[in-house]
């Protein structure tokens, strides 16, 4: 089956990371026929990859050999972009998050279902293994049933580059790594949501919040607390995860952490006092070694290779998407919801 021909719009920071590592790594999949960028040395920097340039959108829209485009632009442009696409007979993949809000998701799925051109997001986080192994250990219950979820990223960088930091080119936390965690924990829990608070950090003193805690309480009483930060200069772990037989912590992408798993040997899990600073505690004494085990995380697995892999299916063989525009919805739904609790 024929790779599909693609062109990037944008070849920023992920405009060149989808160049040269997502699509090289599925060309039998993916062609990358050239790239389109507003800035001059954006081109430079192609050219000097051996890319072809688009002198100008329009004549990536013209092209009749471009089949699809990738958006990779700032995110107030992926709306105009993708029905512009859109309407000229392309297929569409465009960067995460998929617009500024609902409103605007609406008004590109509306020109999807009106061109039948694919539109599809490229919410690649489904693919972290840290993700796929909270996602398995929720799944197949290896420290029983999950009942509370935690998912942190923290960084001390601030907030990159230019126009992540102004509201107008849709920059702030909450749209830019907030999006990823909010798709997996919606994606992973599938319930609906019953309840749910947010905080927004303003530290840094821009117009956008660099950073944000959110607590999610789910109809089927899961609980998640999602965070972002951007003044953390020391961490907490990317997932805490509590099961009723058990608790893992995943420290990072690398997958370092621990999955301890109770025994059940009640008869010796009464744990003996120990002294806690100043004070003496039975309660927060570890349990004894009998009482738990440690367990190895299960090896992280994906339905699909890759999400290019899952684009070249459901463009030519019809398949699934992996991430489905009414998920994506429900997501940018969310993110609606918290800014406006947060002006309330
Ligand atoms: P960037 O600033 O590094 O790159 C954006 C590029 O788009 C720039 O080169 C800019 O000149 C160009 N551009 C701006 N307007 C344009 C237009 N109308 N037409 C053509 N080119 C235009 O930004 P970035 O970090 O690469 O982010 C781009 C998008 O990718 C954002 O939506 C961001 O959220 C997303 N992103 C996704 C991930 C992920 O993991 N999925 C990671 C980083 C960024």
């Amino acid at each position: 089956m024929s790779a599909i021909n693609f062109v990037i719009i944008g070849y920023g920071g992920m405009g060149s990371y989808h160049a040269h590592t997502l699509m090289t790594e599925e060309k039998e999949k993916i062609n990358l026929l050239g790239v389109y960028d507003v800035l001059d040395k954006r081109h430079q920097a192609a050219s000097e990859k051996g890319l072809k340039i688009y002198e100008s959108f329009e004549a990536v829209l013209a092209d009749e050999t471009v089949e699809a485009i990738l958006i990779a632009t700032p995110n107030d442009s992926h709306k105009e972009l993708s029905i512009r696409g859109l309407q000229a007979g392309k297929h569409v993949i465009c960067e995460k998050p998929v617009a500024m809000n609902v409103a605007e998701l609406d008004e590109i799925l509306a020109v999807a279902k009106e061109t039948g051109n694919t539109f599809m997001v490229h919410q690649n986080r489904r693919w972290d293994p840290d993700f796929l192994v909270v996602r398995d250990l929720y799944q197949n219950k290896q420290i029983g049933e999950i009942f509370q979820i935690e998912s942190r990223v923290q960084g001390a960088n601030g907030i990159p580059g230019d126009w992540r930091h102004l509201p107008e080119h849709g920059g702030g936390m909450l749209l830019d790594w907030g999006v990823h965690l909010l798709d997996q924990i919606l994606w992973l829990v599938k319930s609906p949501i019953k309840k749910v608070v947010v905080d927004f950090s303003y530290v840094l003193g821009d117009k956008v919040d660099d950073g944000f805690i959110c607590y999610i309480t789910f109809e089927n009483e899961v609980k998640a607390l999602i965070e972002v930060g951007t003044s953390n200069y020391t961490t907490l772990p990317r997932w805490y995860i509590k099961g009723y037989e058990g608790t893992g912590r995943i420290d990072d992408w690398d997958l370092s952490g621990k999955l301890i798993r109770a025994t059940g040997a009640e008869d010796v899990s009464a744990p003996k006092p120990i002294q806690a600073g100043v004070g003496l505690t039975k309660t927060m004494a570890p349990p004894s070694e009998e009482a738990m085990e440690e367990l190895t995380f299960p090896e992280p697995t994906a339905e699909y290779d890759s999400y290019y892999s899952n684009v070249h299916d459901v463009l030519r063989k019809n398949a699934e998407p992996i991430v489905k525009n009414s998920e994506v919805r429900e997501v940018l739904a969310l993110i609606d919801h918290l800014f406006e609790l947060a002006e309330q």
